[in-house]
């Protein structure tokens, strides 16, 4: 299984992908989280993208491979959350697997209006020991079971509402070729993802052929 997540900023790639991946034993591989933690620890390659990641801007195709191809394991399940934005990188995305005779299995396009973002980006924290994104009032960082995960729960830089709105513009213009590449492909699934977290998971699991699942308040579990 070869998978991408796509959607507007704030529709909850990160949140489904890691339930998924957890769910499913795939790798999570995050391109945000993979930026941030170079910038977070100063390396070259962060000092690079740092001003890029201020601005909402995408950083440039060439730099994005370098960080997305050591971890494209070909014998692995993984799942692509925040990658590929452009058609270009889809394209060069295939290319790299099709050089080991593989291909994206599926790609799942979270669906979310634009007048709910707004919110969802003003209670986003992040938290800069796991990378796992949070919301202040859905799905608020653990407080009794702080071991799963210590933070600090910060807000991301680019989670300024300028900035924000300039990632959104982008995003609608990128994900019109995006969404036509996967479609012509026929492996897109779109989703309703203007709903609880748990509704969304169960959606994204069964567009991934599971349907053995049982919905809890704050979780979906595979049965067996
Ligand atoms: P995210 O956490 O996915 O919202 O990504 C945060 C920032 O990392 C973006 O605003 C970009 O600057 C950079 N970034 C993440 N993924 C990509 C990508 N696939 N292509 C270009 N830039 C990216």
């Amino acid at each position: 299984m070869k998978l991408v997540m796509l959607g507007p900023p704030g529709a909850g790639k990160s949140t489904q992908t890691r339930r998924a991946a957890r769910e499913l034993s795939y790798f999570h591989v995050s391109t945000g989280n993979i930026v941030r933690a170079h910038i977070q620890s100063g390396t070259d390659f962060g000092r690079e993208v740092e001003g890029y990641n201020r601005r909402g801007e995408l950083v440039p195709d060439d730099l994005i491979m370098k960080m997305v191809s050591p971890n494209l394991e070909p014998a692995g399940r993984w799942i692509l959350d925040g990658f590929p934005r452009t058609l270009q990188q889809a394209r060069r995305l295939d290319d790299e697997l099709s050089e080991v005779g593989l291909h994206v299995t599926r790609a799942i396009l979270l669906e979310v209006p634009d007048s709910a973002l707004d919110e969802r980006i003003k209670y986003r924290r992040y938290s800069e020991a796991t990378g796992w994104t949070y919301h202040l009032e859905h799905a608020p960082p653990p407080q009794a079971e702080q071991h799963l995960d210590p933070g600090p729960f910060v807000k991301r830089e680019d989670d300024a509402p300028e900035v924000f709105r300039r990632q959104l513009v982008a995003y609608h213009k990128e994900i019109i070729p995006l969404r036509k590449h996967y479609e012509e492909l026929g492996i897109l699934s779109v989703i309703d993802a203007d709903r609880h977290a748990e509704e969304v998971t169960a959606d994204v699991l069964h567009a991934l052929g599971f349907n053995d699942y049982d919905i809890t308040e704050n979780a979906v579990r595979l049965r067996g």
